[in-house]
């Protein structure tokens, strides 16, 4: 009996809460498949992953448990699952970059974008699997800089992180397909249309995002 009763439980429980925060568009679902990539692994995707599901913290959750203050610790708003990973004022710089990376990939940023990802297909899987990292990032950005605020640390600048994230990302990846004479597989992942970076005739890195 109790085990039927579970069971109807999580049956009927949607499989992430932003149905109704967010709710999908017209053909759109969640794109689990979508958050784990070559390109984002562990631990970087689960952010996102637990972002999809609602498993963050956020001052709304901890004010029921902890002396923690329900208000976002950048603008005194009440911090809601949606304001801290869409609404905050804090967030809008970054949220420009991202529009206007995403423009360069003939894509818009949405906010069902952000949070559900984008779907992999095969004629565009390079810059699908690029523009998720990208998301991923950012959204790792979000919930670090959260966190050092809360620990008082001096630099939070969602924006600022994520742009510190994407160029060590590429910095690295830059080094190893240098140091292994696959700089053209490098051009292929990470250079293409010239938006975060390229390579010039001579061999070196220039970043550009
Ligand atoms: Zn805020």
């Amino acid at each position: 009996m109790l085990h039927t009763l579970l069971t109807h439980t999580l049956v009927s429980c949607p499989d992430t809460k932003w149905r109704d925060l967010l709710p999908p568009l017209e053909g759109e679902q969640p794109r689990w498949a979508s958050l784990y990539s070559t390109l984002v692994p562990r631990p970087i995707g689960d952010i996102s992953w637990w972002l999809l599901h609602g498993a963050v913290s956020t001052g709304v959750f901890l004010t029921q448990f902890t002396p923690i203050p329900d208000t976002c610790p950048f603008c005194n708003v009440r911090e809601t699952l949606a304001h801290v990973y869409l609404e905050c004022a804090r967030l809008q710089p970054l949220f420009w970059l991202l529009t206007n990376i995403l423009l360069h990939f003939w894509l818009h940023f949405s906010h069902h974008l952000f949070i559900y990802t984008l779907p992999i297909h095969g004629p565009t899987k390079s810059r699908d699997l690029l523009v998720n990292l990208l998301l991923a990032l950012a959204k790792t950005a979000i919930y670090k800089t959260r966190e050092g605020r809360l620990a008082h640390e001096a630099s939070c600048d969602c924006r600022a992180f994520f742009r510190s994230s994407v160029h060590s990302r590429i910095r690295a990846e830059f080094l190893w397909a240098a140091s292994t004479n696959s700089l053209d597989a490098f051009e292929e992942r990470w250079a293409l249309s010239g938006v975060l970076c390229s390579v010039t005739p001579s061999g070196s890195l220039r970043l550009t995002l």
